[in-house]
């Protein structure tokens, strides 16, 4: 159990304005991998030989994932603003292993996961909701620093914006990453 650090923000690197929801990203995450890779690569299901970029299975209609126990965020954003919980947190401070959800590697027995859908450009009402959502996560947890997953992880673009701008700007919504 810990107290987290970190409150890490995310986008799902779909592309802009594709109304990709929280089963999508479910799905996504927790679906079964391919087995093997290259001309090795098989469906987990029924062992059919599939494209190891396939995202589903001809032979059986399997979807792939990334084949993780748990999805990686708490919360996703959808284009419409709704907040939706992904993986369960109850309401104290503390984390416990059963909320630990699989945003960024090395980082998640500290840290709590917010995931905006699309890449780099969001809508009005992801902008506010995200705002909102940013405060409530910081009034739950008062001491974690609110960071992009990329200020984590040099390889990663996400969540598509600079998070340290749109905090020192007062949350405002971030011109040049609107729909
Ligand atoms: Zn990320
Ligand atoms: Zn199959």
């Amino acid at each position: 159990m810990t107290i987290p650090s970190l409150i890490v923000l995310h986008s799902s690197d779909s592309p802009n304005g594709r109304a990709d929801t929280v089963d999508d990203i479910r799905r996504w995450h927790t679906n079964p991998k391919i087995i093997g890779s290259g001309t090795q690569a098989q469906c987990p299901k029924c062992l059919a030989s599939v494209d190891e970029n396939a995202w589903r299975c001809n032979t059986c209609g399997q979807h792939f994932g990334r084949g993780w126990k748990k999805a990686g965020y708490h919360h996703v954003i959808e284009i419409d603003g709704a907040a939706m919980p992904l993986v369960e947190l109850n309401d104290d401070e503390i984390l416990e292993p059963w909320e630990i959800a699989n945003g960024a590697y090395g980082y998640n027995r500290r840290s709590v996961h917010i995931c905006m859908i699309g890449r780099d450009a969001f809508s009005y009402a992801q902008w506010l909701s995200l705002t909102d959502l940013s405060f409530q996560y910081q009034d739950q947890f008062p001491r974690a620093q609110i960071v992009g997953h990329r200020d984590l992880n040099p390889n990663k673009i996400c969540p598509g914006f600079d998070v340290a701008t749109w905090l020192a700007q007062g949350r405002e919504v971030l011109e040049g990453h609107v729909l």
